[in-house]
């Protein structure tokens, strides 16, 4: 067991991940006067390789809301062309289609998340590009967080940790060993494209996956992708774009390729929100995302906000205090938790053939 050293600082919270839930938390943390550390192993440059998050980079109302309510404003910097304000659907087996209209955002994803991590305020300490391997809860109560960074592990000591780390949340299965919860592969593809028609596109096709697949224009890149069940994700994309091809889209040669976990969770209790013992879990680690649309930046900043205001409120951060802030988050919770819940219910509609076929066939909230 290691001892801290009186010249060690104990950090007030240590966030492991800045994407949009992360970067957010150590924002309003660190601007409450919170001694934070932040850790992120997201490559800042493109080029240089490693990990970047496959997302859509859609904006939707509710984040657009959560934005504007801890007063942001996106620069332009981060804004892909063009905005698009409609979604063509299309079931690739009764190949029907419609038009319905949509109020998203058409942003580059990583620019964005590298717009909120400059947001940071100087005074947390952030590492970038270096991953937190592994912690512990020692004899006093005090996390010790090993991350690599720079070719070396560093150690550091925190009395809160906070899992902030995505789908495949290294805190979450840490602290939560048997924890289960319904995963599935997102693969996603770039295409040079000049042929297609600027457009925001959703297919469903049961017989490959009960999710759902999405092209977006993107500052002259067509970004075609779909989230399978895990098992043979690769070979079902390809059957998936192939299918995709007859409804006029050339998705020929792929610059880029990219793939990851995505949670789609079916009950409340797969939402998990930490161990009531200065352990929290925020945005998609904690399985905030909507199954339906698979939509979860304004999860991640919500739920990133609930717990700033929890921790900030705190007074002093002490593991007597730990099981009353546990149970704050929980409550300050609730709502998107149960707005979650509505999104689980409307999973029949998008998913269930018939019933979908049915809507669609209807024309109920069609454009055309
Ligand atoms: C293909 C796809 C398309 C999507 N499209 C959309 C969309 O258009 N609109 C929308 O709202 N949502 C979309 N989502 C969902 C959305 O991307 C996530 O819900 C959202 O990113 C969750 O934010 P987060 O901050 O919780 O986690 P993440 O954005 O996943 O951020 C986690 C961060 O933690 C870092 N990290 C992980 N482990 C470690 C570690 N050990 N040490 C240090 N850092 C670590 C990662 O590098 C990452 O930066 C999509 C998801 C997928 C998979």
């Amino acid at each position: 067991m290691s001892k801290i050293s009186e010249s060690e600082k104990i950090f007030d919270a240590a966030i492991v991940g800045l994407g949009p839930a992360g970067a957010t938390l150590a924002r309003l943390l660190a601007e409450r006067g919170l001694s934070v550390l932040a850790v992120d192993r997201k490559k800042s440059d493109p080029a240089a390789g490693g990990f970047q998050k496959p997302c859509g980079g859609l904006l939707a109302e509710d984040a657009q809301r959560s934005l504007s309510r801890q007063g942001l404003a996106l620069p332009k910097s981060v804004l892909a062309d063009p905005q698009l304000f409609s979604v063509r659907t299309i079931d690739l087996k009764t190949t029907r289609e419609r038009t319905y209209r949509r109020f998203y955002i058409n942003m580059n994803r990583h620019r964005f998340d590298l717009w909120l991590k400059s947001l940071i305020p100087g005074n947390a300490t952030v590492f970038h590009e270096a991953t937190v391997r592994r912690f512990f809860r020692n004899a006093d109560g005090i996390f010790e967080i090993t991350l690599y960074a720079g070719g070396e592990e560093k150690t550091f000591f925190s009395r809160t940790l906070i899992g902030a780390d995505g789908a495949s949340s290294m805190v979450r299965r840490k602290l939560f060993p048997a924890y289960k919860i319904r995963n599935y592969t997102a693969v996603q593809q770039w295409f040079s494209d000049t042929q297609t028609c600027p457009l925001y596109a959703c297919f469903f096709d049961e017989r490959l996956t009960d999710c759902y697949g999405w092209a977006v224009s993107k500052d002259g890149d067509l970004v075609f992708g779909a989230a399978f069940p895990r098992e043979e994700s690769s070979r079902a994309y390809e059957i998936f774009r192939d299918r995709a091809r007859r409804f006029g889209f050339s998705l020929k040669n792929p610059v880029r390729t990219e793939a990851c976990c995505v949670l789609r969770p079916e009950k409340m209790s797969d939402f998990v929100l930490g161990d009531g013992n200065g352990a929290f879990l925020i945005g998609e680690a904690a399985g905030m995302i909507s199954p339906s649309s698979l939509e979860g930046m304004s999860y991640a900043l919500d739920s990133a906000e609930i717990l700033a205001k929890v921790l900030s409120g705190a007074g002093t951060l002490s593991p007597e205090s730990f099981s009353e802030l546990a149970a704050k988050y929980c409550t300050g919770t609730r709502k998107l938790r149960l707005k979650l819940l509505t999104k689980i219910l409307k999973n029949p509609f998008m998913y269930n053939p018939t019933l979908r076929d049915l809507v669609m066939r209807s024309g109920i909230a069609a454009e055309k």
